[in-house]
């Protein structure tokens, strides 16, 4: 699974290439699709199909398997530039150079077929974690009962975005309640399986077009080749292998979104005018602006520090919780102030901003909400404590001996 070394310098050549790509996109093509969406509430199979065509759908995936193997820090630029788009185009994005990660975690049988088939867009994968009635992590509640050589699963998960359009779905279910987070294993189950079953969920506020699923899961047989990983490593596989990159993705993502609210909000306030001048004279709407400007800035850094040191190969659980918690306040605050901006003719659907300030909240939720995103930041601060404070009474220890 090894091919030859691109150089630093080739990739960035090839980062930026496609970040032009991705420009051209959202100018020529992309609001012609957004609106297309919005009008019938689907995603055409068309546009999987153009994002596959123009290379979108394999920027992340490594080379052997005939992605471009950009790291996370080449790659967030052409995200946040994806992200101005309609939400649902930046979902495709999305769930196409994240979700395979957990895969990266499995048997090199298990790589070598599923890479390659995501990396050319020939299968698109899920990720089922969240429950109807449960907590997410050790709280789950879908099992996995090993029987004969087989794993049977029964339980209930929901919101499994594009769960109806995945070749496989990732299962994070549980194997042995009593070993807390290492009882939960991680299985692939392929399209289709006995004993799986899918139905939609309601329609959402935001990122129209997208399919999310309720999967069910009734005497379900998986075999232990479909064990991703080993068993009880699915939370570290859910966590580690996927979700802190892709947390980073989401305040990424939040960026692009605030920044074309933003560049929507100035072009509006320079051509309004009230009172015998236009908006952007008014100090009010400059320091509003200014607010939004910085606070987008400030979530674009704190993913730059994320995604180095991701590709440095460090934990980056607590930078990716800070990035997703700033940002999603951020975009609350830059979308709600793009509206406010736009006055009344805001408000009205199909307004420049009302879409961005819908699809914004499904960004709230994606990958954890600012609770979850700060349990873990705590968790870090608080396990970093510890460790100087055993430190500190080892070397008391040492001095007094
Ligand atoms: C558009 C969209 C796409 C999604 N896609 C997927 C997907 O593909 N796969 C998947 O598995 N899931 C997916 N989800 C689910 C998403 O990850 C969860 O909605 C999110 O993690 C929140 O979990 P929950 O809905 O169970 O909320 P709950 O856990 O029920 O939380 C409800 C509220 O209570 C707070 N809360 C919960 N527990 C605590 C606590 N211990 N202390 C303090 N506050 C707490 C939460 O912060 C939240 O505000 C998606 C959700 C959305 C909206």
């Amino acid at each position: 699974m090894s091919s030859e070394p691109v150089s630093h310098e080739h990739l960035k050549e090839r980062a930026e290439a496609i970040l032009q790509r991705a420009v051209l996109f959202r100018q020529e093509e992309a609001p012609a699709w957004g609106e297309q969406i919005e009008r019938t509430g689907e995603i055409p199979s068309g546009l999987w199909e153009r994002m596959r065509n123009l290379g979108f759908r394999r920027l992340t995936l490594p080379q052997w398997a005939g992605g471009e193997g950009l790291p996370l820090e080449m790659y967030f630029p052409i995200l946040e530039e994806m992200s101005h788009n309609h939400g649902s185009i930046r979902m495709i994005f999305h769930v196409s150079n994240s979700i395979w990660r957990t895969i990266a975690k499995g048997s090199e049988e298990q790589q070598k077929y599923w890479l390659p088939r995501v990396a050319n867009g020939d299968a698109v994968v899920a990720f089922a974690l969240t429950e109807p009635d449960n907590g997410t992590g050790i709280d789950l509640q879908t099992t996995a009962v090993y029987e004969n050589g087989k794993f049977v699963l029964n339980g209930r998960k929901h919101l499994i975005t594009f769960a109806h359009e995945a070749d496989v779905t990732v299962v994070i279910a549980k194997t042995d309640a009593s070993l807390g987070r290492y009882g939960l294993t991680a299985f692939l189950v392929p399209r289709g399986r006995d004993g799986m079953k899918l139905e939609p969920m309601p329609e959402m506020m935001g990122d129209k077009g997208c399919s999310h699923a309720i999967v069910t899961f009734d005497q379900c047989v998986v075999s232990e080749e479909e064990v991703l990983g080993s068993v009880g490593q699915g939370f570290e596989i859910a966590l580690r292998g996927f979700l802190d990159q892709s947390r980073a993705s989401i305040a990424q993502s939040a960026v692009g979104l605030a920044q074309e609210a933003q560049d929507r909000a100035l072009d509006f306030v320079r051509r309004r005018t009230t009172f015998g001048k236009p908006l952007s004279s008014r100090q009010a709407v400059q320091m509003r602006l200014a607010d939004m400007a910085t606070l987008t800035q400030a979530a674009r850094l704190l993913c730059l520090d994320a995604a180095r040191k991701f590709d440095a190969g460090l934990d980056i659980a607590r930078e990716a919780a800070m990035a997703k918690g700033f940002a999603i306040r951020m975009v609350r605050e830059v979308t709600d102030g793009a509206l406010a901006l736009y006055g009344g003719v805001g408000y009205a659907v199909n307004s420049p901003v009302e879409r961005l300030y819908r699809d914004a909240r499904s960004l709230w939720f994606e990958e954890g909400t600012l609770e979850m995103q700060n349990m873990t930041v705590a968790e870090s601060l608080l396990s970093d404590a510890r460790k100087r404070d055993r430190q500190q009474r080892q070397t008391a220890a040492t001095i007094v001996d």
